[in-house]
């Protein structure tokens, strides 16, 4: 029987709109291949340019949508030139993410093509770990509290038991249904919070006697990403630490225009690039919109169909083949050519 799922797109700032446009092209170019799947997507305004225009980044006519819909995707938010009184910037995506609950943030790092990788001796598909950043506690939860002073800022790790449960059983169930390894990075040797966070992921690493299990400090994964990357396969961490290995991560296969993400909450999610809304390149042609589409293709799996999955890996088999030509790389991977996506991507793609 058809299905018609309802999308809310949310383009927000900078090359969010550009990107956007793209994962547009290939979702609806997808869902004509697929039997009885059908997208009404309806577009919303969020972000700095909402808020110079009505006063609001994330107005709660979008809010209310985002809610109704069966997903969210979402480009780009906020503007380094754009800020609250305080100076601080505008994050409705992380407004989004608190208010919705969307504690699970999947950010999957896959190597296309050896030449993306600064890295020397990693071929396409050697590098291929996802990691999952705890997105609704930990270090970030301090950026709407007010512990200062005139002479003293704190900010709070926060770690609670249902929040570190159910992100360590979502990081877990993902290895099971991957190559069966999880790495808890935490700072345990150090912080009360970390030494807590690690306790719970043991506790809940018992219901998975067959997912092998490791504990890392933060500053080791860092230098384990870089040093042997291809031992990953599951990492779970906290928000803060989450956020900063995402770059690093990003960094390893191409830079963050080949960053996909989602974040999941138990009933919603929101689908976008890892990426921020890179004023330094907007309007210019040169936005890599990869992880825009491999974002659409998360969401197609999170859809759950056996139809939807198929639509997910019709995507990824696409990217990998478009990546194989030189001539469909964008700046940001190394070759100097502006983005020809909206003629390049489908044509050079055989359907099976
Ligand atoms: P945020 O804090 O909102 O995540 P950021 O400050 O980390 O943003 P980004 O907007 O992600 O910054 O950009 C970081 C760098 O990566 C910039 O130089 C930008 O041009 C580049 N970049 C980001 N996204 C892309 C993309 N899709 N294609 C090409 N380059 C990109």
């Amino acid at each position: 029987m058809a299905r018609t799922w309802n999308i809310a797109v949310l383009p927000g700032d900078g090359i969010g709109s550009e990107v956007m446009a793209e994962g547009l092209k290939v979702l609806n170019a997808v869902a004509a291949r697929l039997q009885g799947v059908a997208f009404a997507l309806s577009e919303h305004p969020v972000g700095a340019t909402e808020y110079l225009r009505h006063g609001n980044p994330l107005p709660e006519s979008s809010f209310a949508a985002c809610e109704r819909a069966d997903a969210i995707l979402l480009g780009a938010m906020g503007l380094p030139s754009v800020r609250w009184p305080d100076g601080k910037e505008m994050t409705p995506q992380l407004d989004l993410r608190e208010r919705l609950d969307l504690y699970n943030g999947v950010r999957p790092i896959r190597l296309y093509h050896e030449l993306h990788s600064p890295l020397k001796n990693y071929r396409a598909g050697d590098i291929d770990f996802v990691i999952v950043r705890e997105s609704t506690e930990g270090l970030f939860s301090s950026r709407l509290s007010r512990q200062s002073n005139d002479s003293e800022v704190t900010d709070v790790m926060r770690i609670t038991r249902p929040g570190a449960v159910r992100i360590c059983r979502a990081a877990l169930r993902l290895a099971q249904q991957r190559r069966k390894h999880c790495a808890l990075v935490d700072k345990a040797n150090v912080l009360p919070s970390m030494a807590y966070f690690r306790g719970l992921f043991d506790e809940v690493a018992r219901e998975f006697p067959d997912v092998q299990t490791e504990h890392l400090y933060v500053d080791a994964a860092a230098l384990f990403l870089v040093q042997k990357p291809n031992r990953f396969d599951v990492l779970v961490t906290e928000n803060m630490f989450g956020d900063i290995l995402s770059d690093l991560a990003a960094g390893l296969v191409g830079g963050m225009g080949m960053a996909p993400s989602a974040d999941i909450g138990d009933r919603h999610a929101v689908f976008q690039p890892s990426h921020g809304s890179a004023p330094d390149i907007a309007g210019q042609g040169l936005a890599n919109p990869i992880a825009t589409i491999l974002s659409v293709a998360l969401m197609l799996d999170w859809l759950g169909t056996e139809e939807t999955k198929r639509g997910a890996a019709l995507i990824r088999r696409a990217v990998e083949t478009v990546l194989s030509n030189p001539d469909h790389r964008t700046a940001d991977l190394g070759i100097f050519r502006r983005a020809r996506w909206a003629s390049g991507f489908w044509s050079s793609y055989e359907c099976p």
